[in-house]
């Protein structure tokens, strides 16, 4: 990984540590050029480019977070179908090269969907999906994003369990597990999961479901990420959802301001993700604590929805419905407005690159304390992190979450533009679908709780996290541990927190690795989920 100007040296220093954690002594520059060499006389030079080549440059910049758009890939490989992946990998394996796997690339994890002095695999022109109205499933190829998709299925009436930002892959996310605004009722992402279409690390192309002589491999790849393989087609179940005529949804968002409006949310969430059995209830909760003009503010947001009418929907949240707010945004919706709801285009000066704490964002736009402009909330330039933890509901342990990442956020407001503590409930309802349908690597015990999210997004254009930030976010990760037995969500937590150590499933995942990639070539040549 490389980084700019002053700070470039930092970087380098950065990416050799990465690189020695991997492979200690490899040189990788020759076998990548290498591979680069093969395989653009294998597919030619559409499909492998290197520095100028038409598509280059926008690829190797185009990564959502800012840590993961300065890496020059030796070549990047724009693959059209399977066989291109199959001749990829085989090359790659064959010349010993490092290389990275892009989906959506939406991964805030440094040089999970990119690389320098390697080869990157980016999906952007396999963007193929459709519907089989007989097997009643959806085909995906790993370039889909996850609007594009619902929309192109709208009219039909179906999609597919995906997540709850247009802007965001359905492939990364749904290998991590995958949170939807269908979860409480329909599972994780993954756990819709039909059959994958996967190429190995050598190179071998095979379809794994939940019944064939792959099931294990099918069982890791929900929610194992990019460890064990490349998925070149996603078939996942169909959920009738309804068109844009079905307005079978009553919610959308309301945003609070101040401390005591925020501390109010963190109760009410507390206590919905202790009570609720409704799969019908869907909700995200943000609070943060955001760089306004100079002065940093406390605010929050619920972005909430109930399956079926106002009056259940005003029943559901009353307890939300109750705390003071400054804007509500709320009324019938087609489950794809559902969808649009943290859409980028709702929030001015947000840029491309939704995310959650667009809608309180939105609060600010909204009360016009936009009036320094919008390039500081233009959070492009803004790399954005994040950790995790998981927390049963109803123990005290959300409030106190809540106080330390306050606390935290207090103590190193000089460098960030803002943070983040974000809940997503799993209810019951969405751990007995998961079961129901096979359960997944990370299959976690009986019982509802909130997938912690705490996030920061830097000062604008920094590239680098200080020593003292550094650790005061290990402190804050020990201050927040995960209740006992619950996994970490791979895809909202840090890599230092080696998510999949966490799992259930964790020993088997290990043995599914060795068997897969005996000579533990993901592990050593592409930078991923630690612990296997
Ligand atoms: C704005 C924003 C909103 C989000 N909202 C949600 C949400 O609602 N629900 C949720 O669950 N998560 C959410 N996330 C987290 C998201 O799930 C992860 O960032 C996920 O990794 C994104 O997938 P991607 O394909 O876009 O990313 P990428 O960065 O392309 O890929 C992520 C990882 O998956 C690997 N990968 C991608 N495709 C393949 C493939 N075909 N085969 C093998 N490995 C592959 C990559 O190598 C990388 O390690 C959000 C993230 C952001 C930034």
């Amino acid at each position: 990984m490389s980084f700019p100007s002053k700070t470039r040296s930092i970087g380098l220093v950065v990416g050799y540590l990465l690189v020695l954690g991997v492979s200690a002594g490899h040189d990788h520059t020759t076998p990548a050029k290498t591979a680069c060499h093969t395989l653009s006389t294998l597919l030619g030079t559409d499909k492998v480019q290197s520095a100028g080549g038409a598509q280059y440059e926008a690829s190797a910049t185009g990564a959502w977070d800012l840590y993961n758009q300065f890496d020059k890939p030796t070549c990047i490989i724009f693959p059209r179908n399977s066989s291109d992946v199959v001749s990829a990998m085989r090359t790659i394996f064959h010349s010993d090269a490092h290389y990275a796997v892009r989906g959506g690339g939406h991964s805030a994890m440094p040089g999970w969907n990119t690389i320098s002095n390697g080869v990157l695999i980016d999906f952007s022109q396999m963007k193929a999906f459709s519907y089989d109205p007989v097997r009643d499933s959806i085909f995906i190829e790993p370039g889909v994003l996850n609007g594009e998709v619902y929309d192109g299925l709208q009219s039909q009436g179906v999609a597919p369990v995906g997540g709850r930002v247009e802007a965001v892959g359905f492939s990364g996310l749904a290998l991590g597990g995958g949170l939807s605004f269908l979860s409480p009722s329909q599972g994780w992402a993954c756990d819709r999961f039909r059959s994958l279409d996967v190429v190995l690390t050598n190179g071998r192309l095979v379809t794994a479901t939940r019944t064939n002589e792959y099931s294990d491999l099918f069982t890791a790849l929900k929610g194992g990420g990019s460890r064990f393989g490349i998925v070149t087609r996603y078939e996942v179940d169909a959920i009738h959802v309804g068109t844009a005529a079905d307005k079978t949804y009553w919610g959308g968002s309301i945003n609070y301001v101040g401390p005591t409006s925020a501390a109010a949310v963190v109760k009410a969430i507390d206590a919905l993700v202790y009570s609720n059995k409704d799969p019908n209830t869907v909700i995200l909760t943000t609070v943060a604590y955001l760089n306004v003009s100079g002065t940093f503010t406390t605010a929050a947001a619920a972005t909430l929805f109930y399956n079926g009418t106002e009056a259940q929907f005003k029943q559901v949240f009353a307890d939300f419905l109750a705390i003071p707010a400054v804007a509500t945004n709320l009324g019938p919706l087609s489950y794809n407005e559902v969808t649009k709801v943290l859409t980028p285009s709702q929030s001015p000066g947000i840029g491309p690159r939704a995310t959650n704490v667009n809608v309180v964002c939105q609060t600010y736009f909204s009360l016009g304390f936009a009036s320094t402009g919008t390039r500081s909330y233009n959070i492009s330039n803004n790399p954005y992190k994040y950790g995790g933890s998981t927390l049963y509901p109803g123990q005290g342990l959300f409030e106190k979450s809540y106080n330390n990442w306050l606390n935290f956020s207090i103590n190193f407001k000089d460098e960030v533009f803002g943070t983040f503590w974000v809940i997503t409930p799993v209810f019951q309802s969405q751990i007995d679908v998961s079961r129901a349908h096979g359960g997944t690597s990370f299959t976690p015990p009986n019982g509802a709780f909130g997938y912690l999210e705490v996030g920061e997004v830097l000062s604008f254009g920094a590239t680098k996290i200080s020593k003292s930030l550094r650790a005061g976010l290990d402190l804050l990760y020990r201050q927040i541990p995960r209740s006992p037995g619950l996994p970490l969500y791979l895809n909202e937590s840090e890599d230092v927190q080696n998510a999949v150590t966490t799992y259930s499933g964790y020993e088997k995942l290990k043995e599914i690795y060795r068997k897969y990639d005996p000579t533990r070539f993901n592990v050593r040549r592409m930078v991923g989920p630690n612990g296997l």
